[in-house]
């Protein structure tokens, strides 16, 4: 999830979940790992790369033909002056008639065009195509030889040293050598022999260490030199007026980084940027090795086969609002708790004294188990009159009650200026609906029902003098 994606009012910083590592982050950014029932941070758990996808044009693209495409659309582009999408336009031209010079005939062309800024490909001179797809020419990378040899070599030296690697580990000869040493004469152990022997002749007839050039002799190999024949850049000539600079022509730096190989200096040397591809990657638990994240393949889908964000699993501590703090006087503070399944949940929240460090803030909770109602996508729409005293709950501790969030006091008390920040425990039953494969007998397929505990950190902000 990017941060820039989800809204201040979605992502409170001001209350945060300690993940088993020991960083804070907002149950929008954690994970819940239901098998070894613990919270997982992004780095607590291993990222792999699952399909790559256009996301323009949503072709599904496989991993093989990604590496072989470098990761680019074949046929979408983007606009090298605003980055935003280009668009293939059709138009009928006249066109000298082959068979008779002096006709003219009508042909359907196709250039790129973008919409947004009206930047086309005939601006830069790229010739109109006759088909749809493009078969747009492509630009050479400068440095491209260059860029080859070093893959070559350095594709080269990596094998070397694996090869290095192998050679460092006992050989076959030498551990027949060894058996012979201590006495365990072939006849003692024919198995073992036998496997030495058919390894040595592998490693006779495979690739040998001599067919590899060794770095230092790979005589058509040149290495770079850094130059000092850089031209230094004059910056008067700019400050006296003597240079004009027409800004509308120089490319600007987003422009030219846009298009990294070959960074045009001017607006008429910008070619149209291929559209790289993204990913859609899944997330594994670090301890268990269970995903705890997986995207549907198709790209159009936004589904998830597999989703155990937080969010889902765990309730959500929310502060309700911030009145004005003093340091030395207490006030109630609303806190809100909302119970994302669809199992009814029983939630104890309570101190967590640290003695290792000054508290900025004294708190009271009332020790009473919280009765949270299961969501229930209909509820809005069945209004129950009763629904309140099903929970008989005492009106000095729970706020409001609707749906499956109810609202409660805890009192605060800031002991000293500056951040008002504690700590909070949060105890809570958890329904694992995972089923429980069990050799014996299909009874013992039951939810099972755990009591986890999360430290919650609140940082109610700075506190009057
Ligand atoms: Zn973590
Ligand atoms: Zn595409
Ligand atoms: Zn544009
Ligand atoms: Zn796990």
């Amino acid at each position: 999830m990017n941060s820039s994606l989800i809204p201040e009012v979605l992502d409170n910083k001001r209350v945060s979940y300690e993940c088993t590592c020991g960083s804070h982050e907002t149950i929008h950014r954690i994970y819940f790992c239901r098998h070894c029932h613990q919270l997982r941070c992004r780095q607590c758990v291993s990222h792999e790369v699952d399909s790559q996808y256009c996301q323009h044009c949503l072709e599904y693209i496989p991993s093989i033909d990604a590496k072989l495409k470098k990761n680019k659309c074949a046929s979408c582009f983007q606009c090298p002056s605003c980055m935003h999408t280009l668009t293939t336009r059709a138009i009928i031209t006249q066109v000298p008639n082959p068979t008779d010079p002096t006709q003219t005939q009508h042909k359907k062309v196709f250039y790129l065009i973008c919409y947004y800024c009206r930047w086309s490909s005939r601006d830069i001179g790229i010739p109109d195509q006759s088909v749809a797809s493009g078969n747009w020419p492509e630009l050479e990378t400068p440095n491209c030889k260059r860029l080859d040899q070093l893959f070559d070599r350095y594709r080269l030296l990596a094998q070397k040293e694996k090869l290095d690697k192998e050679k460092k580990r006992i050989s076959p000869r030498s551990a027949i050598i060894l058996l012979d040493k201590y006495g365990i004469t072939p006849s003692l152990s024919p198995k073992v022999t036998a496997t030495l022997r058919a390894k040595m002749a592998k490693s006779s007839s495979g690739f040998s260490l001599s067919e590899l050039k060794s770095p230092t002799d790979m005589s058509d190999f040149e290495s770079s030199v850094a130059t000092d024949d850089v031209e230094p850049l004059d910056i008067n000539a700019y400050y006296n007026n003597s240079l004009e600079i027409d800004l509308g022509e120089k490319a600007t730096l987003n422009q030219q980084l846009m298009q990294v190989e070959s960074q045009p200096d001017k607006c008429s040397q910008l070619y149209p940027v291929s559209q790289m591809l993204l990913v859609k990657h899944s997330l594994r638990c670090k301890q268990c090795d269970h995903n705890l994240s997986k995207p549907e393949y198709n790209p159009s889908s936004i589904k998830f086969k597999i989703q155990l964000s937080a969010y889902y699993h765990i309730p959500e501590l929310r502060i309700k609002s911030i009145p004005l703090m003093k340091k030395g006087e207490e006030f109630k503070l609303e806190m809100t708790l909302q119970n994302p399944t669809p199992y009814t949940l029983h939630v104890n929240i309570f101190d967590l004294v640290d003695t290792s460090i000054e508290p900025s803030a004294g708190i009271k909770v009332a020790e009473t188990e919280m009765v949270l109602a299961p969501k229930d996508d209909t509820a809005d729409l069945d209004i129950d009159q009763n629904y309140h005293s099903q929970f008989n709950d005492d009106k000095n501790f729970i706020s409001f009650r609707k749906g499956n969030k109810l609202g409660f006091y805890i009192n605060v008390c800031p002991l000293k200026s500056g951040e008002c920040k504690f700590r909070l425990g949060m105890k809570h039953d958890f329904i694992n609906t995972v089923i429980q494969t069990s050799k014996e007998s299909s009874v013992e397929r039951q939810p099972q029902i755990l009591w986890i505990t999360h430290q919650i950190w609140i940082n109610l902000g700075d506190v009057q003098d």
